[in-house]
């Protein structure tokens, strides 16, 4: 049996773009371990002054639904999508800021102790382009060459979905503010993509991971209503639109991407 870290950038992004697959795995036997780089909700919520949700409980419950064994949390802050990299918060650093080795090395000492089979990190574009999410391109590659992890899978989605998606959600009225010209180079062309992996019978425990991270749900984030449509969409429904999850093999060994 393996082990197979997931290394992602916020509370919920293991959902979205590896919750089937982690669930599958975990149900075949496989150690899992899901590793989050940041965790409050955004540089906003930092200065509100009012009750900063826990995203790290909610990750938490979401793993236990998924099944995963193990969550660690490498310690820094959200670093926010936007023109603005706002100041670090109190005692912390925002991981866009954090220095790329000291955060590899982070990372390394915890796949060395898991011995890591393999390790899932982000394409290059960081997916729709947020800067800690291009960050957990960079430090995750770095990472797996410190601690010699052999298998490396970029999770991703076809940039192709994306923008049926996007259709979708424009055709269902769904308020969504999102930048056009980005979606154009938004996460990997289908003919980067190595492996796509059918999860639609992990669809009920998919969902109710994404429910788990309440405060994202129910928040006035950009995304929040298009949370609320998924978690309440009939489970097979939601097994349609999430029901495929897609990685790129990015192996040392398979050349340089
Ligand atoms: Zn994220």
């Amino acid at each position: 049996m393996a082990t197979i870290v997931a290394f992602h950038a916020h509370p919920d992004d293991e959902v979205l773009l590896t919750g089937g697959t982690l669930a599958r795995a975990a149900a075949d036997g496989h150690r899992v371990v899901i590793v989050v780089a940041t965790d409050t909700m955004s540089p906003a919520s930092d200065e509100s002054g009012g009750s900063v949700p826990d995203r790290l409980a909610e990750l938490r419950a979401s793993a236990e639904i998924l099944g995963v064994h193990r969550v660690e949390h490498l310690g820094y802050a959200d670093s926010g999508h936007g023109p603005v990299l706002y100041p670090d918060p109190p005692g912390r650093q925002r991981f866009a800021r954090a220095g790329a080795e000291e955060a590899a090395g982070r990372l390394a000492a915890l796949l060395r102790e898991e011995r890591a089979d393999v390790l899932f990190t982000y394409d290059a574009r960081g997916g729709y382009g947020h800067r800690d999410h291009v960050k957990v391109h960079e430090v995750g590659r770095r990472a797996a060459e410190l601690a010699g992890v052999g298998r490396v899978f970029e999770a991703t989605f076809p940039r192709e979905v994306i923008v049926r998606l996007v259709r979708v959600i424009r055709l269902l009225r769904i308020p969504f503010r999102y930048d056009a010209e980005a979606l154009d180079t938004a996460y990997s062309p289908r003919c980067a993509i190595t492996h796509s992996f059918d999860v639609r019978g992990f669809a009920r425990q998919k969902q109710a991971a994404l429910a788990a991270h309440r405060s994202q749900v129910a928040g006035t984030g950009r995304v929040a209503p298009v949370l609320r449509l998924l978690v309440r969409l009939p489970v097979p429904v939601f097994a349609l639109l999430l029901g495929r999850e897609w990685f790129a093999d990015a192996s040392p060994g398979r050349g340089s991407r």
